[in-house]
């Protein structure tokens, strides 16, 4: 079995939304495919991933340094022990030669995103879903939920938003069958964002119901004043109240809010998340990681970042890997996460699951589809056909 070429296209996602940061009208995704020679069902096996949602395709670093450095190698170097799969964590050490240590956004996006391609096919070529063959490989081979907890990623700022609107989007979650939702928060003026907080808790109910996330937007000041306000409300979780990588500002609030808090989708590597761990004063018992595999060296090192916090005694119920797509919702299956995300209508083609996934009291069935099965996502799996036609 060999791997005969890996192809990447840059896609736009069209999107009109924003976020209290950034709005997403230049977002682009690059769709990968890893095409094999190895037949099922009378065709070549191929792998497909994109890089999630929020960070720009990343074609340039594959063509230049990743694929040639795949398509050069030995085949034969890139193998399992029993010579008939892929080995994805022998291809990622092949991609990483001659890479300097640290960096990791530079490579990590571009890298994973192959990289969850390769799962795609491994899963295809043992005629498995994804989520069987990790819950094999990573968790011990437990028998997984039929079903996995999801919530809506929404709220999101629009031009001429209304109150009404914003409530008749949450009423459509519910109604859709989610049982909890997000909304954005930091993109207008904290008495402007509390009613907007006020009025989605009238939808759903009480605060275990509703996250909110800031996508880095504060400031010490401002992060003090959010997380004073948002207190009384117990929401399910605060996102991202500021930089990323400010471990500091992260460990005062964990000390002065008592809610969960949440991060992780801005880090790129195991050794950052250990840090936050470490450093950010995040709290095992009720905080919430967020890292998203594709944008972070991919699946198997993943792996590795959650036996790291396996070790600091992190429960896997406060996982949640950031991406809302049909990738994420195989990984939080597979490795036995607290849920996956969701984000109906907001990324085109590429938000969401299986067009025949069901949701049932805020639960999705997990697809059967031999490998990640973006098969069954009409608009999407034209998209990414292209790539190989
Ligand atoms: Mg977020």
């Amino acid at each position: 079995m060999r791997i005969v070429d890996i192809r990447e296209r840059a896609v736009p996602l069209n999107s009109t939304l924003s976020n209290s940061s950034f709005d997403f009208s230049e977002m682009t995704t690059s769709v990968v495919a890893v095409i094999t020679d190895c037949v099922r069902d009378g065709q070549p096996v191929v792998g497909y991933a994109f890089n999630s949602t929020g960070r720009y395709a990343c074609g340039a670093q594959m063509r230049d340094r990743f694929i040639p450095r795949i398509l050069r190698a030995d085949p034969a170097s890139l193998l399992d022990a029993t010579g008939e799969n892929l080995d994805p964590q022998k291809i990622v050490a092949c991609m990483m030669q001659r890479e300097k240590a640290g960096g990791h956004s530079e490579r990590s996006i571009a890298i994973g995103t192959i990289e969850v391609a390769l799962w795609d096919a491994v899963a295809k070529v043992e005629r498995k879903p994804l989520h069987r063959v990790l819950a094999e490989r990573f968790n011990g081979g437990k028998k997984i939920a039929d079903r996995v907890f999801c919530y809506v990623g929404g709220g999101w700022y629009f031009p001429g938003q209304t109150i009404k609107d914003l409530q008749d989007e949450m009423r459509r979650h519910l109604d859709a069958g989610y049982t909890m939702v997000k909304m954005k928060v930091g993109g207008l003026p904290l008495s402007e964002d509390l009613r907007r907080l006020e009025a989605v808790l009238q939808v759903v109910g009480s605060g275990d119901h509703l996250a909110v996330d800031a996508n880095c937007k504060f400031d010490r000041e401002n992060a003090f004043a959010y997380a004073k306000a948002l207190a009384p409300f117990k929401l399910r979780w605060f996102e991202e109240p500021c930089d990323p990588l400010d471990y500091g500002l992260m460990a005062e609030l964990a000390q002065m809010y008592d809610s969960p808090l949440a991060t992780g989708e801005n880090l790129f590597s195991t050794q950052d998340v250990k840090n936050l761990v470490r450093f950010g004063g995040l709290r095992g018992d009720r905080d919430v990681i967020q890292v998203d595999p594709p944008q972070a060296y991919g699946i198997a090192q993943y792996a590795r970042t959650l036996s790291q916090l396996d070790a600091m005694g992190w429960q896997r119920s406060g996982l949640f890997p950031h991406g809302g797509n049909q990738m994420s919702l195989h990984i939080a299956a597979g490795f036995g996460l607290g849920g996956a995300e969701s984000y109906p209508g907001v990324f085109g083609d590429f938000g969401g699951f299986a067009d025949d996934a069901r949701l049932t009291e805020g639960k999705l069935n997990l697809p059967e589809r031999p490998g990640i099965g973006f098969e069954g996502q009409a608009k999407l799996y034209r998209i990414m056909r292209e790539l190989v036609a």
